[in-house]
């Protein structure tokens, strides 16, 4: 049918709305077709049962029982912004605290396409078959800007969402990496209250993640594919030393060579390194996250027992969970003072002349911080 046809079909219906002006042309498209009468339609009446809201009780015992439903909710509220969900979910988190931190909280990061969601459901699913429970986070600040988290489409992830033993939760994608952190921080303990044994956290490279990362787990893992040591590929400088095991992945088919080599580079570049935990000597392997005897993942997995056993005879487990801890609360500080002093009207008002008087030279840096803090004190 033609453009022209479909218009005259159009001007020629007589049950245009009645709010179509009288001499209205063309562009008064809509018409109203009738709906089906309510009786007819042979759907069963769902009665919207009104939503409980739930009392802290309900969620403790909800989480306490692995009800996944209300862990969900819970993280909901650990997510939320608002200050009454914010109260709420402290007061959730203060009664689940002596059910926390039995899990083993593996962070891991790589550039994207090096194969970490394919790792992740290998892993998790592997995990799973051993009787483990895994709950998979996510930690991608860039989610806001972006519009879609790294775990946002994880149809990528389908054989894992299928187990239920396993849990997979998108990265909160609200706010700085800061916001975004302590979600995460709060959501591990959740986690580890409703009985995962295993916490993977997944993060890209953008800005401070994988710092932050590091921040929350007891191990590291930093997935590569074969390539050149030297330039890392585009991992940031810093990351190499943070990690407790580098896994090279897609070392399958042509590729094992290269992998291989891959390898000898990274162990070089490490021997020149301080290791990332005392006592464990950063490992670096090659491995196929496709191999479908789950050979790779299972080598990844006795290896971060190993790891495990040696930090909690050598002590460093329990003092870097204890620093992890007390970091955390500092570093929230520090975040709550940066966004009330940028949120502060008066200075959010003065920044740009401010920054025009550094620039221009008329005010030195230090006479500029000086301003700024005494309006913000005043
Ligand atoms: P991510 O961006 O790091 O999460 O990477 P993905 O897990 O999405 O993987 C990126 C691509 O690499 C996908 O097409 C995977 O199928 C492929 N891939 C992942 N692991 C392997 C592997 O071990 N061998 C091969 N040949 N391809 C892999």
């Amino acid at each position: 049918m033609g453009i022209e046809n479909s218009k005259s079909n159009i001007n020629n219906v007589d049950n245009r709305p009645e709010w179509v002006p009288e001499n209205g042309g063309d562009e008064f498209t809509t018409y109203v077709m009738p709906g089906l009468d309510p009786e007819s339609v042979n759907a069963p009446k769902v009665k919207l049962a009104k939503r409980k809201k739930l009392s802290i009780d309900d969620y403790y015992n909800g989480i306490i029982n692995k009800d996944i439903t209300v862990l969900s909710k819970a993280i909901t509220l650990i997510e939320s912004n608002a200050p009454e969900h914010i109260l709420s979910a402290q007061e959730v988190l203060k009664k689940i605290l002596p059910h926390t931190g039995k899990a083993v909280r593996i962070g891991i990061s790589g550039p994207p396409g090096a194969g970490k969601s394919t790792t992740i459901e290998a892993l998790g699913c592997y995990l799973c078959k051993q009787g483990l429970r895994v709950a998979v986070l996510a930690i991608d600040p860039s989610s806001t800007l972006t519009k879609g988290s790294i775990l946002g489409d994880k149809t990528r992830m389908e054989l894992l969402s299928r187990e239920k033993n396993a849990y997979i939760r998108p990265s909160p994608s609200a706010g700085t990496l800061g916001g975004v952190a302590r979600k995460t921080r709060e959501t591990i303990l959740a986690c580890e209250a409703a009985g995962y044994d295993v916490i993977l956290i997944e993060t890209i490279g953008v800005g401070q993640s994988e710092i932050t990362v590091r921040s929350m787990v007891d191990f590291f893992l930093l997935i590569l594919i074969p390539g050149s040591g030297d330039e890392l590929q585009g991992i940031k400088k810093g990351v190499v030393e943070i990690s407790d095991m580098i896994a090279i992945n897609k070392a399958d088919g042509e590729n094992i060579q290269y992998a291989n080599r891959t390898k000898v580079q990274y162990k070089q570049a490490l021997s020149m390194l301080q290791d990332a935990t005392p006592g464990w000597g950063t490992k670096v392997m090659t491995f196929s996250a496709l191999d479908p005897k789950n050979l790779g993942v299972s080598s990844i997995w006795t290896e971060i027992n190993n790891f495990m056993e040696i930090v909690k005879n050598n002590g460093i487990f329990y003092k870097r969970r204890q620093e992890q801890t007390i970091n955390w609360v500092f570093s929230m500080v520090e975040e709550e003072i940066k966004s009330r002093f940028y949120n502060t009207p008066a200075i959010a008002t003065i920044i740009p002349d401010i920054k025009q008087e550094v620039l221009s030279g008329d005010m030195t840096p230090t006479t500029a911080v000086n301003k700024l803090l005494s309006i913000y004190y005043k």
